[in-house]
């Protein structure tokens, strides 16, 4: 008989939690020979979701919860739940229901009646969704794939399920900074990709702000490449290069035919477009050099105020 985790990161839930548990269980409850547990993270809510969840596992034998001492991310949150599940499989799903109950049973074929590691979904839609918000994200996806040798599936989500030599090896990658759709393609492994149309929030509010949106994109492109710091080297020796001609140039034209000073526009814009460059490469540089400062300093990736 196989045990399922069920991890789900919860982050100011409380409007949706009970919906959530009650779909979720009829969904466990119908796949045969399955033991599973309900794994919820309270990642430092300030609303009422931790009393629910400690309401639920004093009912439910199969519920368990950690709760945060803060706010970590649904990065650490996820971790937190892969690091502490007890099943050989474990399945990632948000509590907003976005992700929809009835596709664990697909899931779970996958993995146990054809040949597949890990079954994860993708958004084929981005329905619903800003517009603006979803060119960001397809330029992102776009951009990083270019990037990076890492495959990084575009409207990949989190919602997902995997066998245990899958948890233990991202549990391995214990990186502060964590970019799991990075670190899925990075592990490898067989995976099945179920295809779904977006489907809204109904309940409750998405917790990601544009700008938390394009920090976390950061995260993903200096986390998964080092091509940005490539590329100053590159502009470095492409703008070398041109000085060195200009130089031949200008002694050239003084010693025959003895040029008087002149071309102060020019100068002006060469010094700073080489400066500007110059200020972009320390910056890229500066993003590494920061998150190896974060790295090294080895901080837990979350910390627990309670568990059950
Ligand atoms: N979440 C979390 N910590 C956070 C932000 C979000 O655990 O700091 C959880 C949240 O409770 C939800 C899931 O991550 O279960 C996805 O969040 P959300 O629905 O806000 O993101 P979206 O679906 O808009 O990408
Ligand atoms: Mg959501």
């Amino acid at each position: 008989m196989h045990k399922l985790s069920v991890i789900v990161p919860c982050y100011n839930e409380q409007e949706v939690l009970m919906e959530f548990y009650g779909q979720v269980k009829d969904v466990l409850n119908s796949i045969d020979e399955l033991d599973y547990e309900l794994l919820f993270i309270d990642d430092g809510s300030k609303d009422e979701t931790l009393n629910i969840l400690r309401e639920l596992a004093k009912e439910d034998k199969q519920v368990r919860y950690i709760s945060f001492s803060r706010n970590f991310g649904k990065e650490a949150a996820m971790f937190a739940g892969l690091e502490n599940a007890s099943g050989d499989m474990a399945a990632v799903m948000d509590a907003d229901l976005q992700h929809p109950p009835g596709t664990l049973i697909e899931m779970y074929k996958a993995l146990n009646e054809e040949d597949f590691d890990m079954c994860a979904t993708r958004r084929i839609t981005r329905k619903g969704e800003p517009a603006l918000r979803s060119f960001f994200a397809r330029s992102f996806y776009k951009f990083i794939n270019k990037m990076s040798d890492i495959e990084i599936v575009d409207g990949a989500q989190d919602f997902c399920m995997m066998k245990r030599p899958v948890i233990d090896s991202i549990l391995l990658l214990k990186e502060n900074n964590r970019f799991t759709k990075g670190i899925y393609g990075w592990i490898g492994f067989k995976k099945k990709w179920i295809e779904h149309e977006n489907v809204e929030r109904t309940l409750g509010e998405t917790k990601w702000s544009f700008w938390g949106l394009m920090k976390y994109s950061l995260e993903g492109i200096v986390g998964f490449s080092t091509l940005p710091l490539m590329a100053s080297s590159m502009f470095g020796i492409v703008f070398c290069f041109i000085a060195f001609l200009l130089i031949i140039f200008v002694c050239v034209k003084t010693i025959f035919f003895g040029e008087v000073v002149q071309g102060y526009p020019t100068l002006m814009c060469t010094i700073s477009l080489i400066g500007g460059i110059i200020l972009l490469s320390v910056g890229v540089l500066g993003q590494y050099i920061a998150k190896i400062y974060l790295e090294v300093k080895k901080r837990p990736i979350y910390l627990v105020r309670e568990k059950k």
